[in-house]
């Protein structure tokens, strides 16, 4: 390998050190790398490839746009890229929904929507504090680093991280705690040491955080408490929207409507990077320029993500992708039978899964065997515990089978050298 790409890179890298390798090409859900070998990839740009590599419609779309010299660089000027972006989501993915929010592009990654949102909870609110989470992550500027539960991480900052109060989650304190009650109950009594917050913050699903996953019973009475007391409730769906649980929204089975709801990472269809902030409307208090930035709707992201919005119109496409859930489902259960609870949980919504094993280095250990049977497929979780499945939406069949296959393999070889 090129010896610089060693050398020359700050310490702070961190993906390609569990998997070194020099990619070059790739095409859905394999990529291949310089030397040729080929890799199943279940990890999909940490979520933001739910329409895997290269995607042919995708890829005419953005060829065509730019073959055309249209525009790719206009701040947050009016483009007919943009016009055409704001249509489709609002015609195809908000209206059928019921849903009305007004759209606010940010800066294009995941952390800026949150930090947007986060002031704008704020301002609205005129409460400095932001309740979040246990095991949530929410991006690594300092705003949304602070309202992110990893000890590592926020040691980072290098300076105290404040205003944010952590909550658990669903299912934090055992499945006999109900802990909307324990919130509900601390925010209510004067003496409990706990300001009332301007918004709580919640992935539906916490992908960073070790796939914990919120029931959606927790979620309405969540929404319910907030909505009793004042507090606004942002939904980060940077990681577990855009289809990811099955559906556009992770949200939309639970049937809440959030005030303020975060999209980054796939809503730029081809890996691009776009952000997304959906505000219901009396919440859109900003004024002009308030919260601004250079890059805030990338030309090249909407193009991509309008072609990408059509196939949630697509019954064929919503089909296959049911498929694949169950196939998934169907392999994590047979993990289950075959190791026994005691040694193998798995928790699942749609394409988004973690095994969690009896012991904290396993999932480690059989990430870097996958590796060496070519399948990525990364670990999260507080202490990397958990071994995480994010394939591409449009992963085929047979790939996904075989990707399976190789992971039960490597499971197999490490929990027998644990020797139990
Ligand atoms: C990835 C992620 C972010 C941060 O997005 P970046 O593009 O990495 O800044 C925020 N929230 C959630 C839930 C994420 O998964």
């Amino acid at each position: 390998m090129h010896s610089n790409l060693f050398e020359s890179e700050s310490n702070v890298r961190s993906y390609c050190r569990n998997f070194p390798v020099l990619l070059k090409t790739a095409r859905n859900s394999v990529i291949q790398s310089s030397s040729g070998m080929e890799y199943i990839d279940f990890l999909a740009g940490a979520g933001s490839l739910n329409y895997g590599h290269n995607h042919p419609k995708l890829k005419s779309a953005l060829l065509d746009y730019i073959g055309n010299d249209n525009i790719t660089q206009s701040l947050d000027l009016y483009t007919e890229a943009k016009a055409a972006f704001i249509d489709t989501f609002v015609g195809t993915i908000l209206a059928p929904r019921g849903l009305d929010y007004k759209l606010q592009f940010t800066g294009p990654t995941g952390t800026n929507a949150v930090e947007a949102a986060l002031k704008l909870a704020r301002l609205a609110k005129r409460r400095p504090t932001i309740g979040a989470f246990s095991n949530a992550f929410h991006g690594m500027s300092l705003g949304a680093l602070a309202a992110s539960g990893n000890a590592d991480k926020r040691a980072g900052a290098g300076m105290p991280l404040g205003n944010v109060t952590f909550f658990p989650y669903d299912g934090y304190m055992g499945p006999n705690v109900d802990t909307v009650e324990y919130i509900e109950r601390q925010l209510n009594d004067p003496s409990s040491g706990i300001a009332k917050p301007a918004a709580f913050i919640v992935e539906t699903v916490q992908g960073e955080g070790g796939i914990n996953i919120a029931s959606f019973e927790w979620l309405r009475r969540l929404c319910a408490m907030a909505r009793r007391n004042d507090i606004l409730v942002i939904v980060d769906d940077i990681q577990a929207g855009c289809g990811r649980t099955g559906r556009f929204f992770s949200f939309e089975v639970a049937e809440i409507k959030p005030d303020i709801v975060c999209l980054s990472k796939s809503l730029g269809g081809y890996g691009l990077p776009l952000s997304l902030v959906l505000i219901a409307p009396e919440l859109d208090i900003w004024k002009p320029g308030q919260h601004n930035g250079t890059f805030r709707g990338n030309n090249l992201g909407f193009v991509a993500a309008t072609t990408a919005l059509s196939f949630w119109s697509d019954e064929t496409f919503k089909a296959s992708l049911q498929q694949r859930v169950s196939q998934l489902h169907a392999w994590l259960e047979s993990q289950v039978r075959r190791y026994g609870k005691e040694r193998v949980r798995v928790r699942a919504r749609g394409l988004i899964a973690g095994i969690e094993f009896h012991r904290d280095d396993i999932a480690a250990a059989v990430s870097a065997e996958a590796f060496e049977r070519r399948v990525i497929v990364e670990t999260c979780g507080a202490r990397d515990q958990v071994l995480k499945f994010l394939p591409p939406l449009t992963i085929e069949s047979d790939i996904f089978e075989e990707g399976l296959d190789r992971v039960a393999y490597a499971i197999d070889k490490i929990i027998s050298k644990t020797g139990n």
